[in-house]
């Protein structure tokens, strides 16, 4: 059997284990979906978001990229953000890096990856230099580049909060809440870095008056 042909086999199982212990599990999700929790994440295959949750389908809405990033001009992600938002009406919104990450590695040495991948790095390699000094004061090279994976979600809940698909939210149904997380592959254990209340006030350049 092809690799891929497994997959397929596989699926099968599962969904035949799925309907032999809950025989109303696909209809129950057919008709609904109210997933309180959107979840931002790193493509990273080691880092699935149910799995290392212990959620089942329905319960997450889900983007994933490389290195978790929330870019202004990034249809593909706001486009998640709006309808999580404000058809799916989510409480929360997490952003969920990982320590070992290589896309924040990627950013952090002067290797030229091509035109795509370079566009994206860029905006990690800005956040590096908003924090060069903090960052430049570690020397262990492993623990620089966790901090900055942590400082890098940390940025993307900021992200987050300067769009005004959250700050609307935030003035009419004071939700969704922010969360910046990071996983760790050596023992699978999630550790919040960040936190922001739905409501809380940035930088006023950012903070639209007219919501
Ligand atoms: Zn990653």
């Amino acid at each position: 059997m092809k690799s891929y042909e497994l997959l397929l086999h596989d699926n099968k199982d599962w969904a035949a284990n799925k309907q032999n212990d809950d025989p109303d599990f696909f209809d129950r999700l057919l008709h609904v979906q109210t997933p309180e929790f959107l979840w931002i994440g790193c493509s990273d295959s080691r880092v699935p978001p149910n799995e290392i949750t212990q959620t089942e389908p329905g319960e997450i809405f889900i983007h994933r990229n490389v290195a978790n990033l929330v870019i202004n001009t990034d249809v593909n992600v706001l486009s998640v953000l709006d309808y999580a938002v404000n058809h799916l009406k989510v409480k929360h919104v997490i952003v969920c890096g990982h320590y070992g990450c290589g896309g924040v590695k990627a950013a952090m040495n002067n290797h030229d990856f091509n035109q795509v991948l370079n566009m994206w790095l860029r905006n990690i390699k800005d956040i590096f230099r908003f924090h060069r000094n903090e960052l430049e004061a570690i020397e262990d090279d492993g623990t620089r580049l966790n901090r900055l994976i942590e400082l890098n979600v940390e940025e993307q809940v900021f992200n987050l909060a300067k769009t005004s698909i959250i700050q609307r939210a935030w003035k009419r149904e004071q939700r969704p809440d922010l969360h910046g997380w990071v996983y760790d592959l050596k023992d699978g254990l999630i550790k919040p870095v960040f936190e922001m209340k739905a409501g809380t006030h940035i930088d006023p350049i950012y903070e639209y008056d007219n919501l």
